[in-house]
């Protein structure tokens, strides 16, 4: 049977924390949140199911918005209509990036963030991230355009900041003269 996570709202304070590195492999007790996450991620796409069980759609969670500050990340990634690919990664580090910035069009949104928030994030348009599986053996990703965001958000949730602390006050929005491509 499935439950809706419980997800911490912005104002936690455990949200501003900084997270742990992660013992492998991992316990049951985690594997099976990263299960839940996946579940609940997945089904949170999925129109009907968001319906269903009133979820907001996410494609991406970081242990701490449950509220266990762990180094785990997890992204369910819409890579075709209806066809999803689940990331799963365990004490992470973007070891490069490219030069090239990007933001998303429309601003970005967080499953702890129950309000519209307006304004570009400025991402690295490519990443290579590594880090672990659940079962402890080593992964290296190489992440572009929209996946490279959401793993640069998750991250950053790791390290208590979340998306709009890194919104300009002073000018929200970028334009052509910038050097960061909307996307
Ligand atoms: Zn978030």
């Amino acid at each position: 049977m499935f439950k809706p996570l419980n997800i911490l709202d912005e104002n936690h304070k455990v949200l501003r924390k900084h997270s742990e590195e992660v013992k492998l492999p991992l316990s049951k007790e985690d594997k099976d949140t990263i299960n839940q996450i996946i579940t609940h991620l997945k089904y949170s796409q999925i129109e009907k199911l968001a319906e269903k069980y009133d979820l907001r759609p996410g494609m991406g969670l970081a242990f701490p918005q449950l509220g266990k500050l762990k180094r785990i990340i997890v992204i369910v990634h819409e890579y075709e209509e209806g066809k999803f690919k689940n990331y799963v990664i365990v004490n992470p580090k973007i070891i490069s990036h490219s030069e090239e910035k990007i933001a998303l069009e429309t601003g970005e949104g967080c499953l702890s963030v129950n309000r519209e928030v307006e304004g570009h994030v400025p991402r690295y348009a490519r990443i290579t991230i590594t880090g672990y599986d659940p079962d402890g053996e080593k992964i290296t990703i190489r992440a572009r355009e929209d996946l490279s965001v959401a793993f640069q958000h998750e991250v950053d949730h790791l390290d208590g900041i979340l998306f709009f602390d890194k919104i300009d006050k002073n000018k929200p929005f970028f334009t052509e003269n910038d050097d960061v491509r909307l996307i």
